[in-house]
């Protein structure tokens, strides 16, 4: 079969995709959307989402529910289907499902997020969203007077503590050596907080809690010096080693930065390919919220109808 052709393809389903898809559905480019593996993004693995404007409280999988619903509605057709395979070389732009489905498209809205880096412990799966969290920004006012740790040794890590001693009684940062590797100005930040004590040389072995209600009661750890085992009692566990942007399917056919983020031009979604946009956590290594996502995805949308209309007129 041919492939189908097509003006605009966005590739992820989080709130930058679908919002870049309500934009394009009412410029009336006829967008397909790709939801890939997790349809609806990571805000469908949380629980009460508090800071989207207008919706005091919602669960994140209705709110993407909703922005599915909605992007539909205008006539996005939306595919559950990961995309397996992109050529940005040649115009139009070549991708590839994993069933095979092929397109060639005039221009592509790249919206496919990122993910938290996790520790991979037995219980950290079972907890998150009831204890478990790697955005402090998101989830720290559910920790009003409460204790958490803080597990990571980076800007992330000590910027997350700092940050938790707004609402937690007390933070606790846990790093498996004696020295961090985050910025002196933060480290000092760090040190002359008087809610946060260090925890050295340790290592998190696993996440302790109770099944009803579902929530954690505190963590394992192990001496990285004397292997002892010991345990420390709180009631949220703040996961901040970094994250990984899911850019491996335009490696090497886009400007990326080291860390595998996608470079746009300051200010726009332009990426180096003029026709490709881009949005949301796979090119935002600081804010990461569902709100500059969704602000993202609106700009990529008007870029691209910019970039659709100059081209078609020069034809
Ligand atoms: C547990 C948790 C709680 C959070 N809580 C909040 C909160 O309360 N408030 C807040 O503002 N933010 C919160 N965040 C952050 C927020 O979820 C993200 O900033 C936001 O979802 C990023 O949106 P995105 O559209 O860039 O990508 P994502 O939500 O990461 O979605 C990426 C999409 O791309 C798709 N995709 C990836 N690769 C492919 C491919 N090859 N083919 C097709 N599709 C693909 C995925 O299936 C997914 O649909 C939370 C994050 C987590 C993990």
């Amino acid at each position: 079969m041919s492939p189908t052709k097509t003006k605009l393809l966005i590739i992820g389903s989080g709130p930058a995709g679908y919002t870049a898809a309500v934009y394009a559905s009412r410029a009336m480019l006829s967008p397909i959307l790709f939801q890939g593996i997790q349809p609806g993004g990571q805000l469908t693995i949380t629980t009460e989402v508090e800071n989207w404007p207008g919706e005091k409280e919602i669960l994140g999988p209705d709110l993407m529910k909703n922005m599915e619903d909605h992007a539909r509605n205008l006539g996005c057709e939306i595919i559950s289907e990961h995309v397996s395979k992109v050529n940005l070389t040649e115009r139009p732009f070549f991708v590839e499902t994993d069933s095979g489905r092929q397109y060639l498209t005039e221009s592509v809205i790249l919206a496919t997020g990122a993910q938290a880096n996790w520790l991979g412990l037995d219980n950290e799966e079972k907890y998150k969203g009831f204890g478990v969290s790697a955005c402090a920004t998101c989830d720290g006012f559910f920790y009003k007077d409460k204790i958490v740790v803080v597990i990571g040794g980076g800007n992330m890590a000590v910027e997350e503590a700092i940050f938790l001693t707004k609402f937690a009684s007390k933070v606790y940062l846990i790093h498996r050596r004696d020295e961090l590797r985050a910025e002196k100005i933060l480290q000092k930040r760090l040190f002359e907080n008087q809610k946060i004590e260090i925890i050295w040389n340790k290592q998190v072995k696993d996440v302790l809690g109770e099944d009803n209600p579902l929530g954690v009661t505190g963590i394992q750890i192990k001496d990285t010096l004397s292997n002892e085992l010991s345990e420390i009692n709180c009631s949220g566990v703040f996961v901040a080693i970094g994250h990984s942007p899911a850019s491996a399917l335009i490696k090497d056919q886009l400007k990326t930065f080291d860390s595998g983020y996608v470079s746009t031009l300051p200010g726009t979604t332009k990426t180096s390919i003029p026709g490709v946009f881009a949005a949301g956590d796979l090119v935002d290594n600081v804010y990461r919220q569902a709100v500059t996502s969704a602000a993202m995805g609106c700009m990529a949308a008007l870029d691209a109808e910019k970039y659709l209309s100059e081209i078609n007129n020069g034809n």
